[in-house]
């Protein structure tokens, strides 16, 4: 028997608007790679976001934005397959299709603390565990964390904590502080702001 055949794939997938990608998700994609050994991490931008009140940004920017973020993290690999999909964004619709593609692999669902909260009201979300490990990194910004993070253990079987400081910094923070003409300097990857500032996005109208 082959080592691969003892030891399926694992492989991360890390979905969100990404708008734009900052400093929080990749030190959560670096957090993953490592403690999970993962072989490699999916970045899929989400197409249209069911769950987010404002319209995000085109997505060629959203993508374009991740590829430049996460370019410095190894096995990394930024999926637009959401953005191309008609519809609504379903985490579950894609790690299905992960599975189908990576017959084996172990997929492990990486998520926000914010979001995993929610994710009682995402689609379909009982069958999230069936298809892929849950992990979710703490975020600093987070209220009442307790009683509803044993809930969540006691609803999603195998959830599994990634261990990495909390980091303040959100997006929305990101967009605030560009539309007011403040630095993002220390919220996101120097490329990234560059591509903020040559492409004019999140400015008043
Ligand atoms: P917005 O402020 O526009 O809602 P966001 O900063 O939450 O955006 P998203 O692209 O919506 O960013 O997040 C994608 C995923 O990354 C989600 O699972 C979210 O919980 C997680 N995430 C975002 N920022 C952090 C952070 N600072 N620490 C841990 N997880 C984060």
């Amino acid at each position: 028997m082959t080592t691969e055949a003892l030891s399926p794939q694992r492989i991360g997938v890390f979905g969100g608007a990404f708008d734009p990608p900052h400093r929080g998700h990749v030190a959560l994609a670096r957090t993953a790679m490592a403690q999970l050994g993962l072989d490699r991490l999916v970045v899929i931008p989400t197409g249209h976001a069911w769950h987010k009140s404002r319209d995000l940004t085109p997505a060629s920017h959203r993508l374009a934005m991740a590829e430049l973020a996460f370019a410095e993290v190894p096995g990394v690999r930024v999926d637009a397959r959401e953005t191309r999909r008609p519809g609504a964004s379903y985490t579950v619709d894609t790690l299905k299709e992960l599975r189908v593609e990576n017959p084996g692999a172990q997929l492990y669902l990486l998520i926000g603390e914010d979001q995993a909260r929610a994710l009682h009201t995402w689609h379909a979300w009982e069958q999230l565990p069936t298809l892929a490990i849950i992990c979710v990194a703490a975020r600093a910004d987070a209220t009442g964390a307790k009683g509803q993070f044993d809930a969540l253990r006691a609803e999603l079987p195998g959830l599994t904590v990634l261990h990495m400081p909390s980091m303040a910094v959100s997006a929305t923070e990101i967009r605030q502080r560009v539309a007011l003409g403040e630095s993002i300097a220390p919220l996101v990857f120097e490329p990234v702001a560059r591509y903020i500032d040559q492409h004019l996005l999140y400015r008043p109208n």
